[in-house]
């Protein structure tokens, strides 16, 4: 197991530091990490862990006595150290969820309230994740998109009940109906969500047959997803109730729409802009042309003046993605390359010759020259 930082340096508070300043680092910090504004983020409900199990241990004056004591170390050789996440079940998102909502109250909205109560309200549905594939140009101008997934939805056997008769729940002999257990570990009591009934305090005694007593079933679900105008990979769309149904006639989870921007065969993306190569021959380069460039937006006539060095980049304004949720949109960068004939017929190599012949030095050339001279070596 990794070294643990101290309790205090996780909340960046003093030793002696007073119940209002414990709260109010932890509010900050917790606020911070907490997993439902970074979800997927693994850093984030790590942090979010150590600072809910720093202020579960210094809030709690026994605690902190025996951690100020003991370090964390705190419950001797055979007991359940802080350390060894025997303490208090952490690695039990519930409990950090608790200790949350003792801060926050109902600060992040229904979800927490209901899982704060999770011993007596139905549970949630699961929250689903879709990965939707976007290409370059539905990404600039935003789409619309139908998608088909699985979810739960409710049973409609035993209409969300789980129980056959519709009636058939009797209170879980376990936990006696309270939903969650309580039992002794090192110093503390802990309580977990019963293992028999799930938390939800009942037990249903003639399972439904076609849910097996869940109240839900998977099945076919489509869906239609707006797509905002630059969206890029990894940016989520939330659709609010649209994840799993709760087991048991509880709330729906949420559907979270993923942005996976496909590739494009011309164009690469960096932010809002748009990154292009355009090859031209060295006559048009030398000479300078009209050219012809792609953009998400349809061809666009790009003036290269005569003498156009290979490697530049001629910016395009506008043309890149808007800016999701704000005004105007990125820029097109167009990268002229020299483009090198591969095969020459003999009457082109000896026009090529003739003007290779009568070619003066470029200032550029002429510079490396010079550079070449002066090398020590
Ligand atoms: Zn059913
Ligand atoms: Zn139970």
């Amino acid at each position: 197991m990794a070294q643990k930082r101290d309790y205090y340096e996780v909340l960046g508070v003093k030793r002696g530091a007073s119940g209002d300043e414990l709260k109010k680092a932890y509010r900050k910090l917790a606020m911070q990490h907490h997993p439902d504004k970074n979800p997927g983020n693994k850093e984030a409900e790590e942090k979010f862990k150590e600072v809910s199990e720093a202020y579960d241990v210094l809030s709690n004056e026994k605690k902190r006595q025996m951690y100020d004591q003991f370090g964390h170390s705190a419950g001797g050789a055979g007991g359940p150290g802080f350390g060894q996440g025997g303490f208090g079940g952490f690695g039990d998102a519930g409990s950090f969820q608790d200790i949350f909502n003792d801060v926050f109250g109902d600060f992040f909205g229904a979800s927490s309230g209901a899982r704060r109560s999770r011993s007596r309200e139905k549970p949630r549905g699961a929250d689903l994740r879709y990965t939707l594939n976007v290409s370059f140009e539905e990404a600039a101008t935003g789409c619309e998109k139908q998608i088909n997934f699985m979810r739960n939805k409710g049973c409609t056997t035993c209409k969300g009940t789980g129980s056959k008769s519709g009636t058939g729940k009797v209170k879980c002999s376990q936990c006696n109906g309270l939903g969650e257990v309580r039992f002794q570990q090192g110093f503390f009591a802990v309580s977990r969500p019963c293992p028999q009934c799930q938390g939800s305090g009942q037990i249903i005694k003639d399972p439904c047959g076609t849910c097996k007593g869940q109240g839900v079933t998977q099945a076919a679900s489509k869906l239609s997803v707006t797509v905002p105008a630059g969206v890029n990979t990894g940016q989520r769309l939330k659709l609010k109730n649209e994840g799993d149904a709760g087991p048991h006639g509880g709330d729906p989870g949420d559907l979270y729409v993923v942005i996976q921007l496909n590739e494009h065969p011309l164009f690469e993306r960096q932010d809002d802009d748009i990154v292009c190569e355009l090859p031209l021959s060295f006559p048009e380069l030398a000479l300078g042309v009209e050219a012809s460039v792609a953009s998400l937006q349809g061809n666009i006539a790009l003036k290269i003046p005569p003498g156009t060095p290979s490697g530049k980049v001629f910016r395009i304004k506008g043309k890149g993605f808007s800016h999701l949720g704000g005004f105007g949109s990125g820029d097109l960068f167009v990268k002229v390359v020299v483009d090198v004939p591969d095969h020459l017929t003999s009457e082109q190599k000896e026009l090529l010759k003739k003007l290779s012949d009568t070619l003066q030095d470029t200032p550029l050339k002429t510079e490396y020259k010079n550079k070449v001279k002066n090398l020590k070596r």
